[in-house]
């Protein structure tokens, strides 16, 4: 029987919710329990595939093609838990199918209301996710803060759910902030208590606390804050700032959190443990022995969400080859204006993350070039792969005229072009080409190298492709094409000739990576930057 465990955030938002849910995963999958991991996002939006970079950060894109949120990433980083479409319920989704069902006719003369068929069709998808992995517990992480308007349905939805599933079967955790303030030197429980009453006004009490803190909790503010919010004291844990979320784990594990849970849940553990994880992953990041300086070249550098998955690859790469990487985010806007030398001189490699739109392309190109001539190691994703076709059919091919028909329809060499089917295209939402795609290594290439396989599956976000005409001249000038989709022969993986280490893929390979099991592109990149240094 699956036991569920509904997570609920407080006071603000950017608590770290989706991070304290991979890890109570991560925790209970060290003891021996299969886990699933849900993500309730509240906007209206059928998910986040249409929204800026500012709006909702990185969008995560699942084995099946979801585009969804980036704490679906987190869950994917910290566990073993396979993560689908169905792991992303929204607002948009819920709505979506009771309207379907309304126009069907399948309500027979009811009025339909949020009430209970919103909140029914809330607790069908959580159970779906239950019963199509059979897992021992399926974590369901509310996004927003208690008190939204937007969020109500699923707390009213858990609240029936937690009913019908019986006493001992779920569990409610509520992050909330413990702020410090400076002026009195005290921290302050108040707002914890205010969120704490929301909860139970909505009719969920929670078992136990989450306290986000600057500093570690004094026993006394625990005791308040449990005699406040109804909660025994050892059940108010503390959640302190951490240097890397993946000591996360270790930290709750600590204040015996997956022990808390566990029996709570009534579950027998099967017994397993973190110390792997311990040693593989968060001591060597605390105690690195060699340091590389990689450049992100991207128009959302300022934006702390916005390359998630590719940050958390390269620091994955760097605890494979036990060294800090050091992160240099460089504007490309920046890199157009004043050329690349100024930024990315010093650097021992360049990364080029996937993007849209016109603005800063120019600069991704001259990165990319910067790269190339300079012998400096590079990564291009998705667009990062076709900025560098681009440069290479310019200056090495002389088709002085190409580009990407993205930011030039009628250009005359279209190096990269829109894909045949998304020539029909007009909805934006969800019509790219999306999810894992099979791919056919070239022997004796680097990616060959890296990978060690002729197959891989890699996960796809986009509607343009490297145009097959160009080939022939690309590759009498010094291209491989490493890496093809065999059913359409698309190029998936571009390398240069005479370079330490110059790949582009069409893929995202930052989705698959792990920390303790770095992704193989990400793990020679790195490993070719610290020849560098
Ligand atoms: N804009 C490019 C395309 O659609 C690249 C997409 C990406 O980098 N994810 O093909």
């Amino acid at each position: 029987m699956t036991k569920f465990i509904f997570i609920t955030g407080g006071v603000v938002s950017s608590l770290g919710k989706g991070i304290a849910s991979a890890s109570i995963g991560k925790l209970l999958e060290s003891q021996g329990l299969k886990v699933n991991l849900i993500k309730c996002d509240p906007y209206i939006n059928v998910d986040p595939g249409t929204m800026s970079p500012y709006q909702h950060g990185e969008v995560y894109v699942t084995e099946d093609g979801a585009e969804a949120d980036l704490d679906l990433g987190h869950y994917e980083r910290f566990t073993n838990a396979k993560i689908r479409a169905e792991n992303n319920i929204t607002t948009g989704k819920i709505y979506d199918s009771v309207i379907k069902k309304e126009r069907r006719g399948d309500y027979l003369g009811k009025t339909v209301q949020v009430i209970p068929h919103i909140t029914n069709e809330i607790k069908k998808k959580i159970r779906k996710v239950a019963k199509n992995n059979l897992v021992d517990v399926v974590i369901v992480e509310i996004g927003g803060t208690v008190g939204d308007i937007e969020s109500l349905p699923f707390l009213e939805a858990i609240r029936q759910f937690r009913l019908e599933e019986g006493a001992g079967n779920t569990l409610s955790i509520h992050v909330t902030l413990v702020p410090y303030i400076k002026s009195a030197d005290e921290v302050k429980t108040k707002p914890t208590q205010h969120s704490v009453g929301r909860m139970r006004e909505i009719g969920i009490q929670p078992d136990i606390l989450l306290c986000r803190c600057i500093n570690p909790l004094s026993k006394a503010v625990k005791e308040k804050i449990a005699l406040f919010c109804n909660v025994n004291q050892v059940d108010v844990v503390e959640a302190a700032d951490v240097k890397s979320v993946y000591e996360v784990p270790v930290k709750f594990q600590e204040q015996d959190l997956g022990k808390k849970v566990v029996n709570k849940l009534k579950i027998k553990k099967r017994h397993k443990d973190l110390e792997k994880w311990k040693k593989r992953v968060v001591q060597r990041i605390y105690f690195p022995q060699k340091e590389a300086e990689v450049a992100v070249v991207g128009k959302y550098i300022s934006l702390q969400d916005a390359y998630k998955s590719i940050y958390e690859a390269l620091i994955h790469a760097g605890i494979e080859n036990n060294a800090k990487v050091n992160i240099k985010r460089v504007d490309s806007e920046k890199i157009q204006k004043h050329g690349a030398d100024k930024y990315l001189n010093n650097v021992d490699a360049v990364l080029i993350p996937g993007g849209f739109g016109l603005r800063g392309i120019e600069g991704k190109i001259q990165a990319a070039k910067f790269a190339r001539e300079n012998n400096i190691s590079y990564l291009g994703i998705c667009l990062g792969m076709q900025v560098a076709v681009v440069d290479f059919a310019r200056n090495c091919c002389g088709l002085k005229k190409a580009d990407s028909s993205e930011f030039n329809p009628k250009i005359l060499d279209p190096v990269i072009d829109l894909m045949l089917e998304q020539e029909k295209v007009k909805n934006k939402g969800a019509t790219m080409r999306l999810g894992a795609y099979r791919c056919k290594i070239q022997k004796g290439t680097r990616t060959y190298q890296a990978y060690k396989s002729l197959v891989i599956d890699e996960r796809h976000r986009h509607r343009y492709e490297f145009n097959n005409k160009y080939k022939k001249i690309m590759k009498k000038n010094g291209m491989i094409f490493a890496g093809i989709n065999p059913g359409r022969k698309l190029v998936e993986i571009i390398e240069l000739k005479d370079h330490r280490w110059f790949i582009g893929c069409q893929f995202h390979p930052e989705f698959k990576s792990k920390p303790d099991k770095a992704h193989p592109l990400f793990k020679g990149f790195i490993k070719s930057a610290l020849l560098k240094s």
